[in-house]
This record gives C-alpha cells, sequence and structure tokens, in this order.
C-alpha cells in the first residue's frame, strides 16, 4: 500500500476521488491513510487514487 500511494504522489500530485460522489480532494496521502479527510461535499471518508481522467 505504501508504495501505491508514493506512486500516486509523483503522478497526480496527492488527488483523490471521493468514491460516492466523485469530487477530487487535494491533500497528502498520510491523512487519507488516517482515514482524517473528509468528502467537501459528502463526508464520507472512502476516497481513490485519480487513474485517468478526462
Ligand atoms: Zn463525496
Amino acid at each position: 500500500m505504501a508504495k501505491i500511494l508514493v506512486t500516486q504522489n509523483r503522478l497526480f500530485k496527492n488527488v483523490f476521488l471521493c468514491k460516492n460522489c466523485g469530487a477530487r480532494v487535494q491533500v497528502n496521502p498520510k491523512k487519507i491513510l488516517e482515514g482524517k479527510v473528509q468528502c467537501r461535499r459528502c463526508k464520507k471518508k472512502s476516497f481513490r487514487a485519480i487513474k485517468k481522467d478526462k
């Protein structure tokens, strides 16, 4: 998991997508791991990395 996060960090500059509503957040991956990040729109705490975003 750590490796994945490092890769995300490099490629996407700490940008994650909310799994629930798709909102983007830009945060430190550490905070994602620690569960400290909430989606601004829906207040959920599940995020994923952006893969290919048009
Ligand atoms: Zn959301």
